[in-house]
């Protein structure tokens, strides 16, 4: 997510807030500004409000962070955003304890505000208008429903509905949201990881077609936003679920094309456009003339060299150079080599063994493999359930996902 500006940093954690986050500030200021009093006063208040309102938000995301730094799991940064803030953890933990009390953490932190500010909120009003006000309830009620009237006491009663509103929508079941990733984790209990997302992910696209209506009809933009968040969030994370259950368990070199072909750096760009037309290969791996490993030519980098020296511009002039490549090994795990290679701008690796150059890995076969070995493990899904006697999907998907616990 480009264009955002970094605020400051805490435990090794980078609060960056996103340029579209002034939109919610002078929203924010117009919203408060058209209260009635003083547009100015009015402004001004909606702007401490709001800003007031996101220092909540952080610290909710700091209650996810510092939890998963619990289990070793580090959060680079943290983004605020005109929906809320994002928390990006390096990996969500396939452990669902451990995303339980993650993903509660956040929400946990809005109570214990709300809890904190009641109090304070309650005796501020007695020192104002006598001791009854310490007893009366209302006064938190009165503060969502005069919330443009700037006051003290009606600042602190805002605040302590709005952590509460903020834990609760935070709580209901539409994955990527908290309360989704609470129930994934609940259903992990009985299921499978790969099925408890699936199953976690649904309903949270069912809650977001409800936000739309919601969204609709009581003229809530945010929700169209945070419905639109939902639907792509979940659906991403649940193809990022499936493709880590495939690649699990299989060694790199099983995704190693057994009979690629190279390049030397003395051959012209016209053998590479004569290999790309007679093979599926789309990446070149470039030899010396010793038969060491010294780039690769990948295929934008071929389409490049063709256009601007033509065919018989030299592989080495736009090869990429090897210390450019990342390298992974040949026994490493697909699914943890997937996730470096996804979270990169490099589409291709280097599998080395040691100094000895085994083959290229590229983006493209891993998701092939995801495809194939997708279908295959799909397949024996469907027979096995639908063999009497036989666990269902449970019993399967052990064979390809430990994240049961
Ligand atoms: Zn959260």
């Amino acid at each position: 997510m480009g264009g955002s500006l970094t605020l400051f940093r805490i435990a090794g954690i980078e609060v960056r807030m996103h340029w579209s986050f002034l939109l919610i500030i002078l929203y924010g200021a117009f919203i408060f500004g058209a209260g009635g009093g003083n547009m100015v006063i009015g402004a001004l208040y909606g702007v401490l409000v709001i800003l007031l309102l996101f220092v909540c938000v952080t610290l909710h995301e700091f209650g996810h962070a510092l939890v998963a730094k619990r289990f070793g799991v580090n959060t680079p940064y943290i983004t605020l955003l005109p929906i809320g803030g994002v928390a990006s953890l390096e990996r969500m933990p396939d452990n669902p304890t451990q995303e339980f009390l993650i993903a509660i953490a956040g929400p946990t932190v809005n109570f214990i505000i709300a809890l904190i500010l009641a109090p304070v909120t309650l005796a501020v009003a007695a020192l104002q208008s006598g001791p009854a006000a310490a007893m009366d309830m209302h006064i938190f009620t009165q503060a969502l429903y005069n919330a443009q009237t700037p006051s003290l006491v009606n600042l602190l009663g805002y605040l302590v509905m709005l952590n509460l509103l903020l834990g609760l929508f935070n709580l209901l079941p539409a994955f990527p949201m908290d309360g989704g990733r609470i129930l994934r984790s609940l259903l992990a209990i009985w299921m499978s990881y790969v099925q408890a997302t699936r199953v976690a992910v649904f309903v949270g696209q069912v809650m977001a077609a409800l936000f739309v209506v919601w969204g609709i009809f009581g003229g809530n933009f945010f929700l169209l936003l945070i419905a639109f968040f939902i639907y792509f969030g979940g659906g991403g994370e649940l193809a990022g679920v499936e493709s880590r259950a495939v690649l699990k368990n299989v060694p790199v070199h099983r995704a190693l094309r057994p009979n690629a072909v190279s390049l030397y750096v003395s051959e012209h760009i016209d053998r590479a456009v004569d290999l790309a037309m007679h093979s599926h290969q789309s990446n070149y791996p470039v030899m010396d003339l010793g038969g060491n490993f010294v780039g690769v030519l990948t295929h934008s980098r071929l389409v490049h060299g063709l256009r601007e020296g033509g065919p018989n511009a030299r592989v080495v002039d736009y090869m990429i150079p090897v210390d450019q490549i990342p390298v992974c090994r040949p026994d490493d795990d697909l699914a943890d080599v997937w996730e470096k290679m996804s979270a990169s701008t490099s589409r291709v690796m280097a599998v080395m063994d040691w100094s000895r150059f085994l083959g290229l890995l590229s983006a493209d076969d891993i998701t092939e493999m995801i495809h194939v070995m997708g279908a295959a493990i799909n397949r024996s899904h469907r027979q096995n359930a639908g063999r009497p006697g036989a666990g269902g999907p449970t019993s399967t998907d052990d064979a390809t996902t430990d994240a049961k616990v």
